[in-house]
């Protein structure tokens, strides 16, 4: 079931289309979340991980802010960072607003898969050969600004361990 997921969103041929890169979208343009649907996720995260303020990201995905968006399907976005912290860095985002991982619940394991699957096709059509890393900033001690949960991925050039 969950494989019959994976392919669908992101190895089908209208999919696979999206994994170049692409100039920002506009919601016209965009068949695969609607304005009805950004408010029933609203609804939905509001109920399940509670009343939450919208962010910055929320307008990343309503397209009504621009966004270097090189990947999207019915549940996630991926997008360059704004603020590049490697030759490549972008973030992955789930359409639901799903303030922070250590609000997810149980049942967001398929998704919370599915957005690392997409960071792992989108290095690999960023050409990100050697390696990246991958991060999710948790709260204050983690470090997270927006509380949108979202996966970094950075790459193109040497990581180095501890993390700051
Ligand atoms: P974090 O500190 O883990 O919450 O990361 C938030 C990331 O979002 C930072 O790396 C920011 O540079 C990035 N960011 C904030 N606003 C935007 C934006 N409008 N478009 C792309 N990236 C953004």
């Amino acid at each position: 079931m969950f494989h019959r997921h994976i392919l669908r969103t992101c190895l089908f041929p209208s999919r696979m289309a999206r994994l170049g890169r692409l100039p920002p979208v506009s919601r016209a343009q965009s068949p695969l979340c609607t304005g009805s649907d950004e408010v029933r996720l609203a609804e939905e995260a509001s109920r399940k991980y509670g009343p939450q303020a919208p962010t910055i990201f929320s307008k990343v995905l309503d397209k009504s802010i621009p966004a270097d968006i090189i990947y999207e399907d019915d549940k996630c976005l991926a997008f360059r960072d704004i603020s590049p912290q490697a030759p490549v860095h972008f973030l992955v985002i789930p359409r639901i607003a799903i303030p922070r991982i250590s609000q997810a619940h149980d049942d967001d394991a398929e998704l919370l898969g599915h957005l690392l699957l997409v960071a792992k096709n989108v290095a690999e059509q960023q050409s990100l050969t050697e390696g990246y890393r991958v991060v999710i900033n948790d709260g204050k001690h983690g470090a997270q600004s927006v509380h949108h949960l979202h996966v970094h991925v950075l790459g193109g050039r040497q990581m180095t361990w501890p993390p700051g």
